[in-house]
């Protein structure tokens, strides 16, 4: 194989230039399966790999919106359509002024093989536009929603391409997106998921990347005959993915001791209950607040604001067992990582998509932890959307119980996938390489049952 990561790096950063995310994810993935393309010549001759981190098609549009002052805004809209091999375009939405067409390639890319590992037909796809929902009122974001959804609309079915929520796009944005779409094209149909419970949303959707990334936890600490009771937990962000995060923490009988947001984070020694996180999830999901409240409140907690320019985040410094980065990529860095062992973390959950940085994830391997990568441990959240889609096409809704059963039994299934692969291919204990080889062989097997298109 020689070169084949360093060959492919630099035709990939040399077509995809000033894409550092996307140069990143591809690299991880190139890694992991580099013993797969050795033992595997016919993936190399179908040249699959380079196939995949070609999108088979990326939309991206203007969306001029009228703002309450009346004046003219314009911002980007896009939708990268990774892979539809094993079944529709799927993936979320993303509203957040970093976003750009490298961020959303990135994750359109790991996309693919979260998707395929859930073991529902979804192929991969991602959107998003660098619109910023933080300081809109409701009538400026349905009306950028409605914007948004105007050319979208054209793009997207629900047989062809099912986006969902992400950064900056819950239940709310979601509403406004789906309303448009019904009227424009006239049908309603389980084009989007993430939908209110009244209109074709299912049970647990809401609650499912953080239960799932909790599941998964369980499943890795079961590997050593240990659960979460009575276990420390850092969990960064305080949005969707969070927030549920600590509420399944919670029901196991762990405690959580920080969340955060972009400006800062909290610490509360004493643990955030129940109470707390209901005081969080109004915070957050109804008055659109900020973390910082959270100390006024509850001064017994300590707020510490975000040092942009510090080479580290103090949140991933307190004692610990186990962490949850659930905000956004990149925010644990190399010296991060290793502040985490030190404070006796030896498990890493990830509910954020990327959120480690490459020699982070070193640090976590060379130790030898429980890290599970995002694109196994936050799967829940788009399995069950996965699930809203078949309970649509059914025209049929399954209870909670019954969600939530399945979602655990996706999220076992996905574990046991990411230690078989792993083992397979000679690396036990390693989730980032079981995860990207299983993934990767469904849609890979797919891909060439179908021949070159
Ligand atoms: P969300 O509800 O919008 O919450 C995002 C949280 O992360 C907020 O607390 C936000 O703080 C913080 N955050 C965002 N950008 C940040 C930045 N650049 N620096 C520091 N903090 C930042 O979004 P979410 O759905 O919970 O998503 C969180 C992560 O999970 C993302 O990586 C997303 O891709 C991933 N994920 C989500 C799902 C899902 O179903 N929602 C599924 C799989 C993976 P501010 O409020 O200050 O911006």
């Amino acid at each position: 194989m020689g070169n084949y990561v360093a060959d492919l790096m630099h035709d990939v950063k040399a077509k995809n230039p000033a894409e550092p995310e996307f140069h990143q994810a591809v690299h991880e993935v190139a890694e992991s399966l580099e013993v797969v393309l050795e033992k595997h010549a016919e993936y190399r001759s179908s040249m699959i790999l380079e196939r995949i981190i070609e999108p088979e098609r990326v939309v991206l549009f203007r969306v001029p919106w009228v703002d309450d002052r009346g004046d003219v805004r314009i911002n980007r809209g896009f939708r990268v359509e990774m892979n539809s091999a094993i079944g529709p375009y799927k993936g979320g939405l993303r509203f957040h002024p970093s976003v750009n067409l490298g961020i959303l390639k990135f994750l359109a890319f790991e996309q693919v093989f979260k998707n395929a590992l859930t073991t529902l037909p979804m192929g991969g796809g991602k959107g998003g536009s660098d619109f910023d929902p933080k300081g809109k009122s409701d009538v400026e974001v349905m009306r950028f929603c409605q914007a948004f959804m105007s050319e979208l609309f054209r793009h997207i079915g629900p047989d062809t391409d099912v986006p969902a929520g992400d950064i900056g796009v819950g239940g709310r944005e979601v509403g406004f997106l789906f309303g448009m779409y019904k009227k424009l094209a006239n049908e309603f149909t389980g084009v989007l998921t993430g939908k209110g419970l009244n209109w074709g949303g299912s049970l647990i959707r809401p609650e499912a990347t953080g239960y799932g990334a909790v599941y998964f936890a369980a499943e890795m600490l079961t590997t050593r005959g240990e659960t979460l009771d009575g276990k420390t937990c850092l969990v960064s962000g305080s949005g969707n993915v969070a927030q549920y995060t600590t509420e399944k923490i919670l029901d196991l009988g762990g405690k959580v001791v920080t969340l955060s947001d972009s400006t800062g984070y909290i610490f509360d020694e004493a643990g955030i209950n129940r109470d707390k996180l209901a005081f969080v999830m109004q915070l957050k999901n109804v008055q659109r607040g900020r973390i910082k409240e959270y100390v006024d409140r509850y001064p017994e907690a300590v707020y510490t604001p975000l040092d942009a320019r510090a080479d580290h985040n103090p949140l991933w410094d307190h004692k610990a067992d186990c962490a949850f980065p659930s905000a956004t990529q990149n925010e644990i860095n190399e010296a991060d990582a290793r502040n985490l062992l030190a404070g006796g973390v030896y498990l890493i959950a990830e509910g954020a998509n990327m959120p480690t940085t490459p020699d982070g994830v070193n640090v976590f391997l060379d130790a030898g932890v429980l890290y599970g990568p995002g694109k196994a441990a936050n799967a829940g959240g788009v399995a069950v959307s996965g699930l809203e889609m078949a309970q649509n096409s059914m025209r049929f809704g399954w209870t909670r119980q019954e969600v939530d059963d399945r979602l655990r039994l996706i999220m076992k299934g996905i574990h046991e996938s990411c230690v078989s692969a792993s083992e397979r291919f000679g690396t036990p204990g390693n989730y980032v390489n079981g995860a990207n080889i299983a993934g990767f062989l469904k849609v890979a097997d797919a891909m060439i049952d179908q021949g070159v298109v």
